[in-house]
């Protein structure tokens, strides 16, 4: 096990290995530091085509020590897809599409519930509970029945039902909420301690984005080792663009990519993008948006605790934030899936529709290299899509 110790992405207060935590004494999200000199020692980037299709590929830079706790569904190393025809259509000479549908559960949730499971496993957890849009309910549920632990789901009474029907056909304890994530979240919060649930809400639990980080590693390893012009992210917690940013830097100290960035691009819904009017509005923080509302319900998080983290990448890689219609995401979804076959979740839509506008703004070139992140399946969205 290559951890060194825990961090706060805000105070920088340090806090040891191989222990429970939920957010800095300051209220911020904590991060996993590595002896990455160690990592690159025992993890050659030459060596990972002979191992396991799945993120613990990267062993060496995940934080478990023990492999007997793995709590493990087969998840990441999703494809990345040369979207050649959606490319032709739009006039896109370099599109490609990371289809993180085929993770088990059907979304990229699954990368950081495996490890948040895992690691509560081994670190004796015997009850998980989270407030959730929808997907990472699905994921908590299927990786907790694995563990043997109880699973206690707090969701918005709104959410896509086929999440809801999920949760408890793999045998979760499901809480419909009047309200949207954070008022799951405030129930969560009042009765973990009385209850003995360990809460692994978003970036509130700091091993989750240890599993989504991978979503950077598989991507540099599928493209050579030659990072993408452009990344565009369906962004709500934002777990993935702080996962994605934290791995490019883990592998340049590796030694195993330079200093070029990708721009990142957060990409949000109009009835609920904090992040992107923080971002032109030139702030370090989001401002709560009230009665947040989008189809696209992995997007509707009305604030983001890793907010001034996200917004920090932004910044630092070029990028910017762009938000589009419902209406203009479940179009998005269905060209996507009438022109290359992926019934993509309508966050992975809303994509197609911000590389348009950014094009038309000028922010993208048509012959640059450009990833879109499905982060999940549409069949979990019939009601967005009927
Ligand atoms: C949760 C979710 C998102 C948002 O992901 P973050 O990394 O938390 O910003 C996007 N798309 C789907 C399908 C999701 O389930
Ligand atoms: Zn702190």
């Amino acid at each position: 096990m290559n951890v060194t110790h825990l961090y706060c992405s805000s105070c920088a207060k340090k806090y040891e290995a191989n222990r429970l935590y939920n957010l800095c004494e300051c209220g911020k999200p904590l991060l996993v530091a590595y002896n990455l000199q160690e990592c690159a020692k025992q993890l050659k980037k030459e060596s990972l085509n002979q191992r396991e299709p799945t993120l613990w590929r990267y062993r060496e830079v995940l934080p478990l020590e023990d492999d007997r706790n793995r709590v493990t569904l087969g998840e990441g190393f999703t494809p990345l897809v040369n979207a050649k025809r959606l490319g032709m259509k739009y006039g896109y000479s370099n599109l490609y599409i990371k289809d993180e549908s085929l993770n088990p559960t059907q979304s990229f949730k699954a990368r950081g519930m495996t490890m948040a499971v895992s690691m509560a496993k081994e670190l004796g957890v015997k009850k998980v509970a989270v407030p959730s849009a929808g997907n990472a309910a699905g994921a908590l549920s299927a990786y907790a029945a694995l563990a043997g632990m109880e699973a206690h789901i707090f969701v918005p009474d709104d959410t896509p039902k086929a999440c809801i029907v999920e949760c408890k056909a793999l045998g979760a304890h499901v809480t419909l909420v009047d309200g949207l994530i954070t008022d799951c979240g405030k129930i969560v919060a009042e009765r973990k301690e009385a209850e003995g649930w360990f809460d692994v809400s978003t970036l509130k639990e700091p091993y989750r984005i240890e599993g989504k980080k991978t979503m950077g590693y598989e991507l540099a390893e599928q493209m050579n080792w030659d990072l993408p012009d452009v990344i565009l992210y369906p962004t709500g917690g934002g777990t993935g663009l702080i996962g994605m940013w934290k791995a490019f830097d883990e592998m340049e100290e590796m030694g195993w990519i330079g200093s070029k960035r990708p721009r990142m691009v957060s990409v949000q819904s109009d009835g609920c993008a904090p992040i992107v009017k923080a971002f032109h509005g030139g702030l370090e923080h989001g401002t709560t948006i009230e009665n947040a509302h989008t189809v696209a319900s992995g997007l509707r998080v009305p604030a983001a605790v890793g907010d001034f983290i996200m917004l920090d990448i932004l910044r630092k890689s070029d990028g910017t934030a762009v938000a589009v219609s419902d209406e203009e995401l479940v179009k998005g979804a269905e060209e996507i899936g009438a022109i290359e076959g992926i019934f993509a979740a309508p966050e992975g839509g809303a994509l197609l529709a911000a590389l348009e506008k950014l094009r038309d703004a000028g922010e993208v070139r048509s012959d640059e290299r450009i990833v879109l992140f499905n982060t999940g399946g549409g069949i979990k969205y019939l009601e967005a899509f009927e």
